[in-house]
């Protein structure tokens, strides 16, 4: 017993050194606090100023009983982020959904937001960046994400600006990103990029923090070790919670 207790123990002692234990993460802005607590793979909360926004609410989180939206953003039309049951199981009277025009072709209460445009929310500024594949897709000429369909954003509230990079790989766009507080950045293969291009593509637009989301299957160790010395804060949170 006593063993067994003692290899539970540093079973989360190496846990808790990988992840951090605490899941939600305040962010202080000149207009208050934001709190971003990840729900599962893409699946995000924000809440900031009395208001609740998800971005890519999606199966398996269970929306029944959460907070219910006020604005819903989607970055594309796969099934981890575009889920028609969740976005019903958030919606309330008045929520807005933001999404790129792929989208609102399926979910069609949504307002399309292309990429390179931007609009504002009760306090947000709400940028909609290009996401894409440059060179991997299910077949010789074929991407998974096309240029053009699906969004990352840039939401900015307070003069603080977080960006969530949507399913990509280490496209221009992103590099030429500018004064990124918080950067959320996808890694998985086969359908974005691996966790040794994520880092690359992180050190060329140097946000201050910097978080792995959309990770599955990923060596994020490998991602860490990629932005040894740069300066740049790597916060490794669970998005696969049992
Ligand atoms: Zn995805």
């Amino acid at each position: 017993m006593r063993m067994l207790l003692a290899l539970a123990v540093s079973f989360f002692a190496l846990s808790s050194f990988v992840y951090s234990a605490t899941v939600a993460q305040k962010f202080q802005t000149s207009a208050g606090d934001v709190t971003i607590t990840p729900l599962n793979h893409a699946s995000t909360r924000i809440e900031a100023g009395g208001k609740t926004i998800y971005l890519d609410p999606a199966k398996p989180v269970k929306f029944a009983g959460s907070p219910k939206a006020d604005l819903i953003l989607i970055t594309d039309i796969h099934g981890d982020h575009m889920d028609p049951a969740s976005i019903a199981d958030l919606s309330k009277a008045g929520m807005e959904i933001l999404a790129p025009p792929a989208v609102v072709a399926t979910v069609t209460s949504a307002k399309p937001i292309a990429n390179g445009e931007s609009t504002t929310w009760q306090g947000w500024t709400i940028e909609a960046i290009p996401a894409y594949n440059l060179k991997r897709g299910p077949a010789e000429g074929k991407l998974y994400h096309d240029k053009g369909r699906g969004n990352g954003y840039v939401l900015t509230y307070g003069g603080v600006r977080f960006y969530f990079s949507g399913d990509t790989e280490g496209i221009p766009e992103m590099r030429a990103l500018k004064n990124i507080d918080v950067a959320f950045v996808c890694m998985n293969l086969p359908y974005t990029m691996p966790p040794e291009e994520a880092a690359d593509a992180v050190k060329a637009f140097h946000p201050k923090i910097v978080i792995p989301y959309h990770y599955r299957g990923s060596d994020l160790a490998v991602f860490k070790k990629g932005l040894e010395g740069t300066g740049i804060e790597v916060r490794l949170l669970e998005w696969y919670p049992q």
